[in-house]
């Protein structure tokens, strides 16, 4: 009877660690996971595009289910909050997890990237290209003054963008787990308007395996089984 009673009591706790009973189930880490049940974020929307219809083609898009909530309750914000931006994601991971090359991460359903929003030599939003042959925009290089060719990062634009997503977890009871964005770059994004609210989120302050410059990397935090 107890054993039956210490069963059910983990089954609950379980059922509470890994989403409803349509949400994905995670398992593991970022680092060493898996995911059942992950949907595929949409290839755009009112104010974001996916970085590439091959690679989301190919299924690199896909996400925890309440990843995508999440996101896309901060694009709806931020058609509001940031007016004209025109947001791009990158690479969040495969259908059912695991190894995602070249990522060490991105294994169980809540990493995903995205890339900087831009403005063009006018100062106007744009979208910054990413084609194939520069590896979906990954290949990009900015300078030490954040610019690319004719774009330079809207860095309050990506504030806000960070902000909305913080948000839009914790209204949901998650949050973000952690920030990768080339630390160099990091003061631009606190001195904009709302910079200082972002210091409360957790920002990698090591060195990453690759430079974030023209990507931003955020890992969500939603409990998974094992
Ligand atoms: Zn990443």
């Amino acid at each position: 009877m107890k054993a039956a009673r210490a069963t059910a009591a983990a089954l609950l706790a379980f059922c509470a660690s890994s989403a409803g009973a349509d949400g994905s189930r995670c398992h593991g880490t970022v680092n060493r996971g898996s995911i059942e049940g992950s949907v595929q974020l949409p290839s755009e929307g009112a104010n974001f595009t996916a970085y590439s219809k091959l690679a989301i083609g190919m299924g690199r898009n896909h996400v925890h289910s309440e990843v995508s909530a999440i996101i896309l309750d901060a694009y709806r914000k931020l058609e509001r909050a940031a007016p004209g931006v025109q947001y791009v994601y990158g690479e969040s991971g495969n259908e059912f997890g695991g190894r995602f090359r070249p990522h060490r991460t991105h294994q169980n359903g809540l990493s995903v990237d995205f890339l900087v929003p831009v403005r063009d030599q006018g100062g106007r939003p744009a979208r910054l290209p990413t084609p194939a042959t520069q590896r979906f925009g990954y290949d990009i290089e900015f300078d030490r003054g954040a610019r690319h060719g004719d774009y330079s990062i809207d860095f309050g634009a990506m504030a806000e963008h960070l902000l909305q997503l913080d948000q839009a977890a914790r209204a949901r009871g998650r949050g973000l787990a952690l920030v990768i964005f080339d630390t160099a770059y990091l003061p631009r994004l606190f001195a904009t308007p709302r910079g200082a609210e972002l210091k409360r989120l957790k920002f990698m302050t090591g060195k990453p395996w690759v430079r974030h410059d023209e990507h931003y990397h955020v890992d969500f935090a939603v409990p998974c089984s094992r």
